[in-house]
């Protein structure tokens, strides 16, 4: 099998696996209770903590674990918006945001908020002078995105997020950082909030990590126990958070990985220049990571089916709006033969050239095969 859908999710490392596997077996005792069997899962809990805090850049007693990335954005957009909402009105987001923030922004729109979205141009970019323009006295939050899972396009949140607070220092900035962690640096100064999921970097699915800045206030919409500082109610998925730890250490290097991701996007882009079909929906300088290609002409569906018949699995965009056009090349305005025609390729540590190869040759083989049939 070539699997390169990793934007989507990736395969759990067998090592991750393994230590989920013996947590699961041995650490069944709530962290919370107060006996000794507790204070072990508790302090494995810490330590994995540590670990995943340290690839964040931040003391392990701003991170804490939630149920996904999902969940993370929802906590730091209700929450911060709403902690915010006796002095302003306007959030701000950018328009080519996951569903788990945009519906998320959209909803506070019903509790009296004034959402603005600033959408990517037809180049996949979202301008940061066209954020720090919308930014006023009474906006609250801005959310945008590290890396966009569709297309790749990056924005450098710190610099913006430093921009922002100059025009006004109580605006609350959370960046999803879903895509881009362990993938490309996050310098977490002047960004109040981050979220990330460990699925996307070789972890279970099911948990993710909120990075909170110290003294930021932020009213959680969950509630319960109190436990995550009371940021995120419920019993903690200790296996999970090891897990999460071994998948973080696993992952190694940023740049080393960064390297090779740009060689596989590199010799992909070269490959399809040469195939006058195909277009690049992608930024030049998008996330390696990630490339969004339309064949025009030529529907997403019929590629993929061609393409797994070959053993190869990519996608037609976000793996979270099954059946549904690709919102990130519908905010860019693409014409609909672009957007209805869209393949994303997506890549991990794992990914070979091999499979890179084989996808470009299977991929103008199909495009051989429907051109003539077409013609026919
Ligand atoms: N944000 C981005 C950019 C994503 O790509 C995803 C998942 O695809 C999410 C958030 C949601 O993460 P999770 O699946 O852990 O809820």
């Amino acid at each position: 099998m070539i699997y390169l859908d990793n934007a989507a999710t990736t395969p759990v490392w067998d090592d991750v696996a393994e230590v989920i596997y013996n947590s699961l077996r041995e650490d069944f005792g709530n962290p919370s209770a107060l006996y000794n069997l507790g204070f072990q899962t508790q302090k494995k809990l810490d330590e994995a903590r540590s670990s995943v805090a340290k690839a964040f850049g931040c003391s392990a007693d701003r991170l804490f674990f939630t149920g996904c990335g999902t969940e993370g954005n929802n906590i730091a957009i209700l929450g911060g918006a709403r902690a915010r909402k006796a002095w302003g009105k306007k959030v701000i987001v950018t328009g080519y945001e996951h569903p788990s923030v945009a519906l998320t922004v959209d909803s506070l729109a019903d509790e009296g908020f004034n959402i603005i979205k600033i959408d990517p141009g037809t180049d996949g970019k979202v301008d940061p002078d066209d954020i720090l323009e919308a930014v006023d006295s009474g906006t609250v939050l801005v959310a945008m995105m590290r890396v966009n899972n569709e297309t790749g396009s990056m924005l450098d949140v710190s610099s913006i997020a430093g921009l922002i607070h100059k025009k006004n220092k109580r605006t609350a900035v959370h960046c999803d950082n879903v895509q881009g962690f362990m993938k490309h640096s996050l310098d977490l100064n002047n960004i109040d909030t981050v979220s990330v999921s460990a699925h996307k970097i070789h972890g279970p699915k099911g948990i993710g990590a909120l990075y909170i800045r110290k003294g930021f206030n932020l009213i959680s919409p969950s509630h319960g126990g109190g436990q995550e500082h009371g940021y995120r109610s419920g019993t903690e998925n200790v296996p999970y958070a090891l897990g999460f730890a071994e998948a973080v250490k696993k992952a190694g290097n940023i740049s080393k990985n960064l390297e090779k991701a740009a060689e596989l996007n590199g010799y992909l882009r070269n490959r399809l220049s040469g195939c006058h079909e195909v277009i690049i929906n992608s930024p030049s300088d998008a996330s390696p990571y990630i490339l969004n290609i339309s064949v025009p002409g030529y529907r997403s569906e019929t590629m993929l089916h061609f393409l797994e018949m070959h053993d190869i699995y990519v996608s037609s965009g976000s793996a979270c709006s099954k059946g549904e056009r690709s919102y990130t090349l519908t905010a860019m305005k693409l014409p609909d033969n672009v957007i209805d025609s869209a393949l994303r390729i997506s890549f991990s540590y794992d990914s070979k050239l091999s499979d890179v190869e084989a996808f470009a040759d299977a991929l103008t083989e199909g495009i051989k095969i429907l051109v003539n049939t077409s013609k026919r």
